[in-house]
């Protein structure tokens, strides 16, 4: 399957990628990505194989997702951010034929290839990388994937264990594109703005999409900050951007958004209510989103208009997805109640690579277990509330810590809030609560407002005060660093 190719013929003068000054049409990136397949055939790779490679979202990362394509290679994403300790397993296990990193990478790529080539983006600094501009390219078939086979390796983000390696097909990521332009809607004037990762699902969405649609993916330049954000918005008339609630949050702190803006699709963590009333109240069409690397991206996605009426939702899945709540027998629950959120549909991936033990214990007959709990309404939409794994047990009950996140996070003067278990004698397990304060408040006013609401049980015994949450870099909050401070500072 090769999208890039066939939106070469048919679209060769619009814009394809704007990145700074420069911007390429499909014919001008085509050159480009044409020159790197047959650099990349020069080093031995050729349709099936792996190439791997470790690089922040960037131009030349755009011509490598496009030529892998072309060359019927699977393209494999490592996190550009790992050491080599964290990167190494990962390598290992993904079957690379090269590996191709930037500047900032080349130590780690060399460090973990392990006899692999590795190709570097821009100069090298070692004679164990070659410098992937001096390789002759040469003649190449192009030879792209059928689209059920697989096409892409992204690994999770490992807040709940090791990352795992996720097989994605094209007809995978083509059902999310296609699924995704039905919820958001997509016009030939499209100009996305992706200051994420292309190694994060959200990141690689929009590379992939545009050159499916026939749109432009901009890229702001020198990775993510407020200011250099706004102004790529603005300077390039962007229709769309993806971001994670932090980011969105800075945005909105440093200035304003522009008009030109029809989506901003956030997803990765939970969107507090408080950033969704400051859209409201700002213009900013904001679009809440459950998602996930298993599912290429997109889970359900909430509407504006939707997003304010309904707190916290996530909206109806998107076209194509079906989902099943699911008590812990496997058993649907009954609308409103809380259960295990389990996907089916075409966007839903193959397995985890080289891990028949987890891909098998991953699904079911209903579909692919996400691990996340929620429940739905009677009109279809979703609230995401929290993972399997973070419930807490205390005194025989199990206690959903994003149902007494989202008690606080509705009280005026709490900004962010993060509730997890904390080791107790007595009852196995007790709630904690870190709180990010907008304003002056103190624990007694807290703990009458979660009286008023929640059963004693699920009540915070626990509860410090932070000036920030510990977030990883796609926003989800670090529940150990959380517990490891309320050690110390709870009481
Ligand atoms: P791992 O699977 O290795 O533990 P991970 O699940 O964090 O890591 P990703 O695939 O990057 O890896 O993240 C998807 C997860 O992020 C979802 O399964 C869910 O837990 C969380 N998430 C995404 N969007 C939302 C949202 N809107 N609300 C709450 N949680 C969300
Ligand atoms: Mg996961």
């Amino acid at each position: 399957m090769d999208v890039f190719g066939q939106r070469v013929e048919t679209s060769p003068t619009a814009t394809a990628l704007v990145a700074g000054e420069r911007e390429w049409s499909y014919a001008d990136l085509d050159a480009g990505v044409e020159r790197v397949t047959g650099r990349l055939a020069a080093l031995g790779l050729g349709p099936g194989d792996h190439l791997g490679i470790l690089t922040e979202t960037r131009p030349a990362a755009v011509e490598l997702v496009h030529a892998a394509a072309r060359l019927g290679c699977v393209l494999v994403a490592f996190n550009a951010r790992l050491t080599p300790s964290e990167l190494g397993s990962q390598v290992e296990r993904a079957d690379l034929a090269a590996l191709v990193c930037a500047a900032d990478t080349e130590a780690t790529a060399v460090d973990v290839a392990d006899g692999i080539p590795v190709a570097s983006l821009d100069g090298t600094t070692t004679d164990d990388a070659t410098a992937l501009d001096t390789v002759d390219p040469a003649d190449f078939e192009p030879s792209p994937r059928p689209a059920d086979r697989p096409a892409l390796l992204l690994a999770t983000s490992g807040t709940t264990g090791e990352p795992k390696l996720v097989v994605l097909t094209g007809e995978n990521l083509r059902s999310s594109a296609v699924a995704s332009a039905f919820r958001l809607g997509t016009s030939p004037d499209d100009r996305w703005l992706d200051p994420l990762s292309v190694y994060h699902m959200g990141g690689f969405a929009p590379i992939f999409r545009s050159a499916f649609y026939g749109t432009a993916v901009v890229l702001p330049e020198g990775g993510f900050d407020p200011e250099t954000t706004l102004a790529a918005l603005d300077d390039h008339d962007c229709t769309g951007v993806s971001l994670v609630p932090t980011m969105l949050r800075r945005l909105l702190d440093a200035g304003s958004l522009p008009d030109s803006l029809r989506f901003v699709l956030l997803g990765g963590a939970p969107t507090p209510s408080e950033l969704v009333e400051r859209c409201a109240r700002r213009g900013v069409p904001v679009h809440p989103t459950y998602g996930m690397t298993e599912t290429a991206s997109q889970v359900a996605t909430a509407r504006p208009e939707e997003a304010i009426t309904h707190t916290g939702t996530v909206g109806r899945p998107l076209f194509g997805t079906r989902l099943s709540m699911l008590d812990d027998a496997g058993n649907p629950v009954e609308t409103g109640e809380t259960g295990e959120i389990v996907v089916s549909g075409p966007t839903v991936f193959e397995g985890y690579y080289g891990d028949d033990d987890a891909t098998a214990s991953a699904f079911s007959e209903a579909g692919f277990h996400t691990g996340d709990v929620g429940h739905r309404d009677a009109a279809g939409r979703l609230w995401v509330t929290g993972r399997l794994d973070d419930r807490i047990q205390t005194g025989g009950e199990l206690v959903d810590p994003g149902e007494v996140a989202a008690v606080l996070r509705n009280h005026p003067a709490v900004e962010d809030v993060a509730v997890v278990g904390l080791p107790d004698p007595e009852w196995g397990e007790r709630v904690g609560a870190v709180v990010v304060a907008e304003r002056e408040v103190d624990r007694e006013g807290l703990d009458a407002h979660c009286r008023e609401r929640l059963a004693g049980f699920k009540l915070p015994r626990a509860m410090a005060f932070a000036d920030s949450l510990p977030r990883t870099a796609s926003g989800t909050v670090e529940r150990d660093v959380v517990r490891a401070y309320l050690r110390n500072h709870g009481e």
